[in-house]
């Protein structure tokens, strides 16, 4: 029975029993095909085979049962449509074979033209045309070659070294001057490459033909390049491809033929307008191969007025059925136009932005969908500076954009190199064939990363997108010589100290110092935009869908900021407050000197005297982070790192001691130094006296940073602004640690707020496993609860971020252990489980809890959707990255097709 299920299975579709929705089954070419058959545009007529042919064919290596029958019948069909058959001597159909995956995958998949040539076919061609023997002899040829090349594996270069010959044979440069025998003859020399590649004859027979390029078409799916690609892409690797099976029209018929591509829109800019390349007396893959120069599409109007207007007219019926940019390919046959294929166009990030809002503006699309259209990802491209590539800059090679920005320095080849430049304060660029852990310090000295090898997930390419820092991988055009610091590019040699550029947006990679301009959209955000930018349709369409975006939003977006300068410019990007506020940095600097006696101090007179020196110094502080936030929550977090953090490290004390001594000079403070940082040397820095742990060990301490804090909003507000501040407790793990804290914090606060209205908020990050599993209970204590995602990823994990990204995540990532790192990206099942349990049990036991992230996740994409999803209030991240939560934010909001924008 099972067999009989199979060989009902349905594997081939007519193209008018398919549609644009049907991508999974027919493929991304297929679907719209059928598409744009079922709109009534002229496409040749063929039929699809499914994906699920090529799965079961993949999976057994053969044809399921059923399908070459499906496929006779639907051949049958289309001989009959189109009155010849395959292959016939006298009066041929041809077909083309063609690739078509559900997600575009360009050039890395194949397509057969001319199926159905031989050499007595090619006889019948040429009459069916008129008696056109050179179409018919280059149609041949062309079946031979692709063939050859796709079907049997033969090298590409020998038939392009063949066709270079017949050209030089012939005194020129131009494939039009070959002649009709030349074509006879390059098809004989084509027929001897394949006989020596293969060991057979050209096939003659058109059936084999066919089903090899099926064949060949379905185990493309597995290519190497396909392979990469897809893992690059994170497209999922069990898809398969569908085929299509079109009957031939012929561009390369003469001068009143050829073929071209459009867009309905700039694809680059996102501008209205006729963008697209023609090709006279040409097939498709020319436009593609380079064959020789295409013309502008507007020059076709010229050439076949009546072809052009009706392309207009089509392009303009895609868009308007698609709501969206199209791309196109078409071939005109002696003065008719056919449509070969359509697809919603890829697009650059401006564009995306532009394109989305005009299709409001011409009533296609609503705000909501056109915030859909966009993502947070491509507004963060927008905020790098851009290289200014007017004119004389041309990339020399072109890797994987791994980590975006965009970075000039000079060529360094070693980490050791790196950090002694950097240290001069050169900008450099470190070149390596691939990274490993040796080069983090170099790494971080650089200003961007530049490799010959490896791809999105290669070490450089992990730890670069962790540092936040430019990086091109994969330039596998340059040669990198290490010991003799060079590396070779397009002919030409970079030596130690040369200036490069690269793009870590587009991979590309430039010599020289390409200039670089200030992002527009950031002058926006930051409102210093000069006017007469302000009409510029980029930033229009940012304010446009950045205004939908906050006025769908539910999540609230905070910053991450320490200073005065960061929460205004954060401010200005939209931050409604901060979410948090370290307080480590007033320990440094010419601070250090009291934080060194409050650690050495011997009785509690010298420890008071510390802390009664520091409490002037954080009031400052705060108050000039109140004032900035008037009106807006501030989070502030109570010290956090170990004290010995504060303390000069054990080997220069050790050196500092010895030195004194032999000077003979008094070293009672540096020995007593010396002797505190041996004490509290720690195993497990990260695991160990840190957080709510030194409040509870190190009296005053907190009470002080208490104090300070609210000081600083009395005095704020008596001054006329609103200060909001929130007392946030660090690494809590259980109810009572935050008990503690917060009775000695009340007594202090009512003590110092007195009658002036300020209102003083506790309550604790969520970091710590133990605090997520037991919220119901800190949730009694807590005002709050702030999730530090960083840390809490650290300890569900058990690895700590500034070891094990650069040790190992790379093979992690290529063993697909995880799909992305879980500091980039919040790790749902796990994390966010947490983060779930934490959520749902704190508002059980208190109703009216405000629930914020605080750790970088805040400003990722993905991330802040989770966060909607799970009902927080607000996520907090770096100044940077608020105008993207806020989007993406919004986004989450609207959403109702998931996240998928590919
Ligand atoms: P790709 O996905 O790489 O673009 P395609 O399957 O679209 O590959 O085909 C390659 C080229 O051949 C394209 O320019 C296409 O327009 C052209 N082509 C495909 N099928 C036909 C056909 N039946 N008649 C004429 N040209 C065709
Ligand atoms: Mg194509
Ligand atoms: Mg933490």
């Amino acid at each position: 029975m099972a067999a009989q299920e199979t060989v009902d299975h349905k594997y081939v579709y007519d193209f008018a029993e398919g549609n644009k929705d049907l991508k999974d089954l027919l493929g991304g070419k297929g679907a719209n095909l059928a598409e744009m058959t079922n709109l009534g545009l002229p496409v040749p007529p063929g039929f699809i085979i499914t994906t699920e042919a090529c799965k079961a064919y993949l999976a057994t290596g053969e044809e399921p049962a059923g399908l070459a029958g499906q496929i006779a019948t639907h051949l049958e069909a289309l001989e009959r449509e189109m009155g010849r058959r395959l292959g016939d001597p006298d009066d041929p159909l041809l077909v083309s074979v063609r690739s078509g995956a559900k997600f575009s995958m360009p050039g890395m998949m194949e397509t057969v033209l001319n199926v159905g040539l031989n050499d007595r076919s090619v006889v019948g061609l040429s009459a069916q045309a008129g008696g056109n023997d050179r179409f018919a002899w280059d149609s041949y040829r062309r079946l031979i070659q692709m063939f050859g090349k796709t079907v049997c594996e033969v090298p590409g270069e020998e038939f392009e070294h063949a066709l270079d010959e017949a050209k030089r044979a012939k005194g020129t440069t131009n494939d039009l001057d070959l002649d009709a025998d030349d074509l006879r003859g390059l098809v004989d020399a084509y027929k001897k490459i394949f006989v020596k590649h293969t060991g057979r004859e050209f096939p003659q027979e058109p059936r084999e033909q066919l089903d090899l390029a099926i064949r060949a078409v379905f185990e493309s799916w597995n290519a190497e390049r396909a392979v990469v690609y897809r893992r690059q892409e994170r497209i999922p690797a069990d898809l398969g491809t569908a085929v299509n099976v079109v009957s031939m029209v012929f561009g390369n018929l003469g001068p009143d033929s050829g073929t071209g591509v459009a867009f309905t829109r700039d694809p680059g800019s996102g501008a209205q307008g006729i963008y697209g390349d023609y090709l006279a007396n040409a097939q498709g893959e020319d436009v593609v191969a380079g064959i020789r120069n295409t013309v502008p599409l507007q020059e076709l109007e010229q050439l076949d007025k009546k072809s052009y207007d009706e392309l207009l007219a089509f392009m303009a019926r895609l868009e308007g059925h698609y709501k969206d940019l199209c791309d196109i390919e078409f071939t005109i046959e002696r003065g008719k136009l056919w449509m070969l294929q359509t697809r919603v166009g890829k697009r650059t990030a401006a564009a995306a932005f532009v394109i989305a809002g005009q299709l409001v503006d011409e009533g296609l699309i609503d705000l909501d969908e056109a915030l859909h259209r966009v993502n947070g990802a491509q507004l963060a491209q927008l905020m790098f500076p851009r290289f200014r590539l007017d004119h004389e800059f041309q990339p020399v090679a072109k890797g994987i954009g791994a980590s975006p920005g965009a970075a000039s320095g000079k060529v360094v080849f070693t980490s050791a190199r790196a950090v002694e430049l950097a240290a001069e304060g050169e900008a450099v660029i470190l070149v390596r064939r691939e990274t490993n852990p040796d080069d983090l310090n170099g790494m971080i000295a650089a200003q961007g990363i530049l490799t010959s090898r490896g791809g999105k997930t290669s070490h450089a390419a992990v730890v670069a997108r962790g540092m936040g820092k430019t990086c091109v991988s994969g330039a596998d055009e340059i040669d990198v010589n290490v010991p003799a610091k060079r590396f070779t590019v397009a002919g030409q040699t970079v030596n130690e100290g040369d200036i490069v550029s690269i793009d870590g947006t587009t991979g590309k990679v430039y010599l020289g110092e390409v200039p670089v301009m200030p992002s527009e959209v950031v002058q926006y955000f930051e409102g210093s935009l000069e006017p007469e930018h302000v009409d510029n349709p980029l930033v229009r369409a940012v304010h446009r869908i950045m205004s939908h975006a906050d006025a769908k939003r539910r999540l609230a977006v905070r910053t991450n900021a320490d200073t005065g300068a960061d929460a205004a410019r954060a401010r200005r990007f939209g931050a409604q407050g901060i979410g948090l506020c370290r307080t480590e940095h007033m320990f440094l600097g010419d601070r250090r000197e009291l934080v060194e006696r409050l650690i050495l101090a011997r009785t509690d007179d010298e420890r008071e005297s510390a802390l009664a020196a520091l409490l002037p110094l954080q009031r400052d502080d705060f108050k000039e982070i109140f004032r900035e936030m008037d009106g807006l929550p501030v989070t502030v977090r109570l010290i956090d790192p170990p004290l010995h953090e504060f303390l000069p490290p054990l080997e220069q004390l050790a050196v500092n001691v010895a030195v004194a001594q032999e000077r003979g000079e008094d070293v009672a403070k540096e020995e007593a130094l010396l002797a505190a940082v041996r004490r509290m040397h720690e195993e497990n820095p990260m695991l160990g006296l840190r957080g709510v742990r030194l409040g509870l060990v190190i009296p005053g301490l907190f009470a002080m940073q208490v104090r300070a804090i609210a000081e600083a909003a009395v005095a704020v507000t008596r001054a006329g602004a609103v200060a909001k501040p929130e007392i946030m407790v660090p690494l809590v793990g259980a109810v009572q640690e935050l008990e503690t804290v917060r009775a000695e914090a009340e007594k202090i606060i009512a003590e110092v707020v007195g009658d002036s209205g300020v209102e003083v908020l506790i309550g604790t990050m969520i970091e710590v496993p133990r605090a997520a599993l037991t919220a119901g209970q800190i949730a009694e204590a807590a005002q709050f609860f702030s999730f530090g995602t960083n840390d809490l990823t650290q300890m569900a994990w058990g690895f700590s971020r500034d070891d094990v990204e650069g040790a190992f995540f790379w093979r992690y990532l290529e063993l697909g252990i995880f799909g992305i790192s879980p500091f980039e990206s919040i790790d749902r099942d796990g994390v966010g489980r947490l983060v779930r349990i934490a959520a749902e049990e704190g508002r059980a036991a208190r109703p009216e809890l405000k629930l914020g992230v605080c750790g970088e996740h805040g400003g990722d994409p993905d991330s802040v959707h989770f966060f909607h999803e799970v009902g927080l209030d607000y996520v907090s991240c770096s100044p940077f990255r608020v105008p993207v939560a806020r989007l993406e934010a919004g986004r989450a909001a609207v959403e109702t097709h998931g996240s998928d924008s590919r």
